[in-house]
């Protein structure tokens, strides 16, 4: 039996959108609304969906760095929600993250080995010779050498800076690393090596990952289980195989469609959306993907569709009552 190591339940996250001089609030931008998930020791969960949809709000709210309007994010038994700041500070060390962007996330005035100590540092561990044996061994364990520490991160290729930043997260040796797009800014060429560096770390360090990515087709090799988000929510997730082989939900169906096929005797139909991504400030009745789904019912909307649990395949949709 796998273990969870964290459970996420009902997590939103609404933005206020303020208005005039006084700077009332008028209304909230829905980021993420109701999402629930489990992640098991051990696994990556692919996390997918279009721009703007709360792949990144989830991340950060599940870390704690942005404070979730309501919800709960249950770790080592305990919710991390409105925990104090001093009982949080003892599983932050866990928790960490990987950002999308190689060239903004690192800071151009330290150099790699001051950006990797930085967590080192923060929480006190390793002094001296201690602190440069740790940095030194950071370095190798993502390619890098030794003497890379004295250089800064704008000498260094994207790739080689993904790494820079891999080995910061890994350097409080960590349960969970949430890699929000950390492929996405690299050439094509160079994702296939940073995915494959993240699962021999995963299987030496025993990594959780939350693996954050736009389209399916970067998240296929690396994944156990996909979840696939609309709009805020959680609109279906399944085991990998199942979700690319029997997609459920309208909306998944029409994400795959796009994702190139390996097998060119294969004509998959490519579904195009109709419209736009509605805004997340007024989401539409019922279930929000209603007006571009192909499929939509009369209930669809007035309804917001539950999560319903077909032998372990999720999916948030009507069609499935
Ligand atoms: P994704 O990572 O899937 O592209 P995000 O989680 O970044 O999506 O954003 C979800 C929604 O929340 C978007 O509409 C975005 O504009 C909004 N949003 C994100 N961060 C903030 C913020 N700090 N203040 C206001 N709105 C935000
Ligand atoms: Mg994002």
């Amino acid at each position: 039996m796998k273990k969870p190591l964290i459970e996420v339940k009902n997590l939103t996250k609404y933005f206020p959108i303020k208005k005039g001089l006084l700077g009332r609030t008028v209304n909230h931008v829905k980021a993420v609304d109701g999402v629930s998930f489990t992640l098991y020791k051990g696994e990556t969960l692919g996390l997918v969906g279009e721009s703007g949809c709360g792949k990144s709000t989830t991340g950060r709210t599940l870390l704690q760095l942005l404070e979730p309007t309501s919800g709960e994010v249950i770790y080592e038994g305990t919710n991390l929600v409105g925990m104090k700041p001093s009982e949080l500070r003892k599983h932050r060390r866990d928790l960490q993250i990987i950002f999308q962007d190689p060239y903004a996330s690192l800071d151009p005035r330290l150099t790699v080995g001051d950006i990797i100590a930085e967590p080192l540092e923060i929480h006190q561990l390793y002094q001296g010779k201690e602190k440069e044996k740790r940095i030194d061994e950071l370095l190798n364990v993502v390619g890098l050498n030794s003497y890379h520490a004295k250089r800064y991160a704008h000498e260094f290729s994207g790739g080689q800076r993904q790494r820079i930043g891999i080995a910061r997260a890994l350097a409080l040796n960590p349960k969970l690393i949430v890699a929000d797009e950390p492929v996405s800014a690299l050439d094509v060429s160079i994702q296939s090596q940073v995915i494959n560096l993240m699962q021999d770390l995963q299987e030496q360090f025993q990594l959780t990952y939350l693996f954050i990515a736009h389209d399916l087709s970067v998240v296929k090799h690396i994944s156990d289980r996909v979840g696939v988000m609309y709009l805020g929510r959680m609109v279906e997730l399944a085991d990998k195989n199942e979700l690319y082989a029997n997609p459920l939900h309208p909306y998944t169906q029409a994400l795959l469609s796009a994702v190139p096929s390996p097998n060119p005797l294969e004509k998959r139909e490519r579904i195009v959306l109709q419209g736009d991504v509605p805004s997340p400030a007024n989401p539409p009745q019922g279930c929000t993907f209603h007006p571009r789904c192909s499929a939509c019912m009369d209930i669809c909307r007035t309804e917001r569709p539950a999560m319903h649990n077909i032998d372990g395949h999720y999916v948030a949709c009507h069609l499935y009552k």
